[in-house]
Order: structure tokens, then sequence, then C-alpha cells
């Protein structure tokens, strides 16, 4: 595996100087949901580390465009979300670019945890287990979306490495507590989380915890 280095924190928008003009925790286990403006940068905080967040994209005007992982991951040339990262749409257009990572990288290979999936890997007593699948069926079902709309989604702070013989593994998170990740929308963006419920593998540490989203308007000369 050769993934990136972590990289040196550069938000976009330090704190210090500009206050936030969005600030929630999504509490464990929940879904969220909210319109990113474009310029906007939207971070996304893993409070207590090893917390998967499970995150769709889609075009705030149009929903038939979306984040496409297939596209973003063949224009980077790269198998992991971090700095510099560029999400693609399923049109090829930019949706948001990742303009600091605290954590190092961040899978978009291997999808997000449902009732389904859980049984044929856990055992069938998993199946009534709450899952990323539905919690994203909640929270799309607000913007009169489906279960045909849930797309390839990234798994913000989830540790997936690609073994040699290309096997995808899910194994213990590297996120630490108060690691974040900034991405600047570059168009209006509508923003769907699912903050992982999975407690039969390591990807949350065995334990979900909250996760703070927050939002930046965009420096004034930018505007
Ligand atoms: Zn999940």
């Amino acid at each position: 595996m050769s993934a990136p280095k972590a990289s040196a924190a550069s938000p976009g928008v330090s704190p210090a100087e500009k206050a936030a003009i969005y600030d929630y925790i999504i509490p464990a286990t929940a879904p969220w949901s909210r319109v990113i403006h474009r310029g906007q940068i939207l971070r996304i905080v893993d409070l207590e580390g090893q917390q998967a967040v499970d995150t769709l994209f889609y075009n705030a005007h149009d929903y038939r465009e979306r984040y496409s992982a297939q596209d973003t991951l063949l224009a980077q040339e790269q198998a992991y979300i971090t700095t510099g990262s560029r999400l693609i749409s399923n049109e090829g257009n930019l949706m948001a670019a990742v303009t600091a990572d605290t954590a190092g990288y961040h899978d978009t290979s291997a999808g997000a945890c449902s009732c389904e999936a859980n049984t044929v890997r856990f055992g069938h007593h998993t199946r009534y287990m709450h899952a990323c699948r539905e919690n994203f069926l909640l929270e799309l079902s607000r913007y009169g979306m489906t279960k045909r709309d849930i797309v390839s989604n990234i798994n913000f702070f989830m540790n997936v490495p690609i073994r040699p013989d290309g096997e995808l593994a899910i194994v213990d998170g590297v996120s630490q507590p108060g690691d974040y990740v900034d991405m600047r929308a570059e168009m209006d963006v509508l923003c769907v989380i699912s903050n992982c419920p999975q407690v039969n593998n390591p990807c949350n540490g065995f334990r979900p915890t909250p996760v703070r989203v927050q939002i930046w308007d965009p420096p004034a000369s930018s505007k």
C-alpha cells in the first residue's frame, strides 16, 4: 500500500480569524444533511477518533448530478481522498476540493454498511442493526430521493488499505481525536452524512461516537 502521507494542517479559513456560520455535533449513529454553498468551507471533525463518516454529495440544484467515486479516483490517479483531492461528479464537474486534512487519507472504495451486507459478513443476528444505508435512506427521503439515489460514497476517517493482491481490508482507523478534513464547495452541494453505526468491524473502533460539522463563509476577498 502506498497511501499518501498525512499533510500538515492548512485550513482554508482559520477558525481563529472568523467564526463558523454553522456548527453542529452529529450524534453517534445519526444522519445529517445541509446545503454547502459554492465557496463555503465544510469541516468534519472526528471528535474522538476512529469514527467513519459516510458522506455523499449532490448538486443542490439537480440531484441527478452527484459524487462519483470512480471519476474522482480516475482523475486523481490515487486510491484515497486527501488534501488536494478534487471531488468529481458523475457529469465530470468539480463539486468540492479538499483543502486540509489532518488524518492523512480517506477511503472511497468500500461503500456504506447495510443490513444486507451485515448479514453476509457477520451473521443473520445482525439483520436488525441500524446501518449507514438506512441513515442515507432516511435523510435522502427529506429531498424526495430514494434507494436509487444512493451511490458509492466517501468514508472519511475510515482506514481501508488495499493489499498487494488487491484485497480491500477494513482495519483499525488511524484518525486521532480532533482530526479534521476541510472541503471547499465548488458548486452549491447538498452534503448528506451517515455517522456510521457499525459495531461489527473496526471502522468505528467498535464504539460509534459523535462528530462535528462546521461551515465557514469564504473570505471576503474571494466572494
Ligand atoms: Zn456504516
